[in-house]
């Protein structure tokens, strides 16, 4: 049956986010129809806009990397970027090469559904469009849909609550304000001490208490700009060579192999080193022996006690609970010392979780409760594959997919970043490339060799799944309830999400998947 309202198109990709946005350039030799929920293009770069928010892997690495007269041109003027230059740089990118004319902004994707005689996908979307296309690319972010808990009293509270993934674009005004901020991650660490000098009041609920490390955040100097620049090719290679597709020092003795003035030093070094991450690669098995873990963990809590002058906040303040690197590292500015000032409290909430808001007199309450991250943007979409099966079902127990690529019995479409990637484990925007390259080309065969229909076997998606929590059970990760195994939503199910074995063997895997014959996949 066809309908007045159907377009066709070849492709459609969901999200114009970093990943979505080279997905559409790279795509563009066919008919391409990139669908964003936001007004703008970024991402998470565009939706997270709250104070102090800023990248936590430097600037020069975390950019596109697919065109080198972008990379010469283009200038960070920080280490670590903050916001709204990301944000710059997505516009930047989205009008140099022309990419808007293919992206359709504030019409989110409502529902897909595969009609298997004609292999085609029809995506259906809140403005009405209703297209059909022969390949979805979900391209839709691991850290997009925001977790609101439902706590009662809500919707009673007379003053302004806020989730710091849907920040106002015309910024918030604190001034003579009591603000109650709820959630002690990555987000709430860099926002609080920003929002701590603009309030007259500062109320922390936390939960659980974050190790954090100081960024070492400061201006780019020209040196090393150009330094980057004179070697950009060999830097992104290079980069995709290590763990985490990003060039920091991977230390080559395990903690047991240090004295422990050596062990004193390098910590303190990794400490100082201004290079996001080094703590958790201060010894080679930070992540895999937990006595070498614990060395680490006791030695942020001494910082931690150092600075923070009031004892019972500091003893509050330390994590005690899970491996450091269990769940992702902070990288802040000046968080611990926040807590010396007179106007910030803190209020221990894992001893007496919140069951609704009344208690605390406060005009603002910001919500920095992270995100139903890995599937939630995926399962907010109603996706039905072969034979009427819906993703919801297929995912009740836990995400299952094949190279974190595909998930079988829904041909024809591809995630990037998807459930049993990297994801944050390594730096998302080369990673992104990357894997849009990888998909674009098994797209590209398909036409080459004339075919119409792609899907990963169940087979491969149980072997994909044993690699998965074979590399997750070598590391500590599993003992933190974190984003990374859903235990940060209630009531979610499934295990670790993250493919924790390094960027270079996913690579690897997926790269001798195509060449032994398209492994793992049927093809007609
Ligand atoms: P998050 O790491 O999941 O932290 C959410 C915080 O909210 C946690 O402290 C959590 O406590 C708390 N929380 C959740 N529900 C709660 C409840 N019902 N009651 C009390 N506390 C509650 O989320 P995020 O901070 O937004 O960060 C998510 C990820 O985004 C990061 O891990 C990182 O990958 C990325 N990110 C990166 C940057 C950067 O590049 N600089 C910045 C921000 C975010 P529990 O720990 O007890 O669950």
């Amino acid at each position: 049956m066809t309908n007045k309202n159907e377009e066709h198109v070849d492709i459609v990709i969901i999200g114009a986010g970093f990943s979505g946005m080279y997905a559409t350039h790279r795509l563009r030799n066919y008919k391409v129809v990139c669908l964003e929920a936001g007004a703008g293009v970024g991402g998470t770069w565009y939706w997270n806009r709250y104070p102090g928010a800023r990248v936590d892997i430097q600037s020069v690495e975390y950019s596109y990397g697919f065109d080198e007269e972008l990379q010469q041109e283009w200038h960070w003027p920080e280490y670590f970027s903050a916001q709204p230059d990301l944000e710059r740089y997505a516009n930047h990118v989205a009008d140099r090469f022309n990419l808007r004319q293919h992206i359709r902004f504030s019409n989110p994707v409502e529902s897909m559904q595969f009609d298997e005689v004609e292999n085609r996908w029809h995506v259906h979307t809140a403005n009405g469009d209703h297209l059909l296309c022969r390949y979805v690319i979900a391209a839709t972010g691991s850290l997009t849909a925001p977790n609101l808990p439902p706590w009662p009293g809500r919707d009673q509270f007379k003053g302004d609550i806020y989730h710091t993934a849907r920040w106002p674009a015309e910024g918030v005004d604190f001034a003579g304000k009591r603000v109650g901020f709820i959630g002690t991650g990555s987000t709430g660490i860099q926002a609080m001490p920003i929002i701590a000098e603009q309030a007259q009041e500062l109320v922390v609920f936390q939960r659980t208490p974050a190790f954090c490390m100081p960024s070492g955040n400061r201006p780019l100097d020209e040196e090393h700009e150009q330094d980057w620049k004179a070697h950009y090719q060999n830097r992104r290679k290079q980069m995709l060579e290590t763990y985490g597709a990003s060039i920091i020092e991977y230390p080559t003795a395990t903690a047991d192999e240090c004295s422990p003035e050596q062990q004193a030093e390098i910590l303190e070094q990794a400490w100082n080193s201004k290079s996001s991450f080094q703590l958790l690669f201060a010894f080679r098995d930070v992540m895999t022996n937990a006595s070498a873990n614990e060395l680490v963990c006791e030695f942020v809590r001494e910082k931690i006690r150092s600075i923070v002058k009031n004892t019972e906040t500091a003893e509050l303040l330390c994590p005690t609970t899970y491996p450091i690197g269990g769940k992702r590292l902070c990288i802040g500015n000046g968080y611990y010392d926040m807590y010396n000032r007179e106007n910030v409290s803190l209020v221990d909430v894992k001893a007496s979780p919140i069951v609704e808001f009344a208690e605390y007199e406060l005009d603002v309450i910001i919500t920095a409760t992270g995100f139903d991250a890995v599937t939630g943007a995926m399962s907010r979409i109603e996706i039905e594959g072969s034979n009427q099966s819906t993703l919801t079902e297929k995912w009740a127990e836990g995400p299952t997919t094949y190279l974190g690529a595909m998930v079988s019995g829904f041909p024809n479409m591809f995630m990037i970043h998807g459930p049993s990637t990297p994801a944050a484990q390594a730096q998302m925007i080369t990673t992104g490339e990357w894997q849009v390259n990888w998909t674009a080309d098994i797209i590209d065969s398909m036409e080459r060799d004339g075919l119409v229909h792609i899907d990963a076997t169940e087979e491969a998606e149980q072997q994909w799944a044993q690699e998965v929590d074979m590399v997750s059970e070598q590391s500590l990760h599993k003992f933190a309830e974190s984003w990374y195994n859903g235990k940060n939503i209630e009531g979610k199910k499934g295990g670790f999400m993250i493919y924790v074995g390094g960027f270079p063997r996913f690579a690897e895997l997926c790269d001798s998947a195509v060449a032994n014959g398209y492994e793992g996949f049927i093809r007609k």
